[in-house]
């Protein structure tokens, strides 16, 4: 596979990994509520630049059967640094008109800027997009939602313009859904609310083989040694708190790997329990 692709497959159905490039977000964003000094502690030993958290995109093709699915679309044009994903899809050997479902975690930007193309129009033009139906009924309503989010007004402005023209220009081709159900052969969506109201969390599996795909319920490998750790993104701390927590307890009682959206590529692991609390991850398929 070419450099910034990675496949597997779980059981009979093959995943691919494709990176669609990566942020640089300040510290604050990314763990607001972390002490000072145990936070630069665990950076430091880390090697990892100090002041900015890289976060990389990392989304998921599905291609189970006959039908291929798209777990999250990257950020589109809106960065300099990330839109890779048509090119890498490309050289998956999928043409846009290919993807038969696409499937939003969320709709931040960073999972929903490359469902439009260029020109308003869907990127994707023969696919159903799968989302909660609470996270659509959120993103459409009043900007004052996100009142809460430990960010800058701008940023805040910003993600909930991007989020409600995507979902303006995918109005016809939305398939809302509203519990856990099947999306396709071997792909149930769970909910998992907390870093937004309609967050899913998504599990695949075939042949006894699963892999859980976590999305945003954390967003760096420190969030996983560190569970009391919040995000900044999260709109419900407390309740992304619990929800990371069942998803990671889940993922170790029932032998699964976990592939979450933000960490470094592949994005893909395994987690175990730490003595002290929390959770390690070991990267791999
Ligand atoms: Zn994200």
């Amino acid at each position: 596979m070419p450099e910034g692709s990675h496949r597997f497959t779980v059981g009979a159905i093959r995943c691919t990994v494709l990176a669609d490039g990566y942020a640089a977000n300040p510290a604050p964003w990314v763990f607001p509520n972390a002490g000072a000094q145990e936070l630069e502690r665990a950076i430091a030993s880390r090697r990892l630049p100090r002041g900015e958290v890289i976060i990389p995109y990392t989304c998921l093709l599905i291609e189970s059967g006959r039908e291929a699915v798209l777990v999250d679309t990257g950020a589109g044009a809106a960065g300099t640094t990330s839109g890779a994903i048509r090119a890498r899809l490309e050289m998956a050997g999928l043409r846009p008109r290919d993807v038969d479902t696409v499937v939003l975690t969320h709709c931040h930007p960073d999972h929903i800027g490359g469902t439009v193309s260029a020109c308003g129009r869907p990127a994707f033009p023969e696919a159903r997009y799968v989302l909660a139906e609470a996270e659509a009924e959120f993103w459409l309503g009043p900007h004052r939602a996100l009142d809460g989010l430990r960010l800058p007004d701008e940023v805040k402005r910003t993600m909930h313009r991007t989020s409600r023209d995507c979902l303006a220009a995918l109005r016809f081709h939305l398939e809302p859904i509203d519990r856990e159900c099947q999306i396709a052969p071997g792909l149930r969506a769970i909910p998992a609310p907390g870093h937004t109201p309609g967050h899913l969390a998504l599990l695949i599996e075939s042949e006894g083989q699963r892999l859980l795909n976590i999305g945003d319920a954390a967003v760096h490998p420190l969030h996983l040694e560190q569970p009391e750790w919040e995000n900044g993104f999260d709109l419900e701390a407390g309740t992304a708190l619990r929800t990371r927590r069942d998803l990671l307890d889940r993922a170790v009682r029932e032998r699964m790997h976990v592939m979450a959206f933000h960490f470094p590529f592949p994005s893909v692991g395994r987690v175990a329990p730490r003595a002290e609390g929390g959770w390690c991850w070991t990267p791999g398929w």
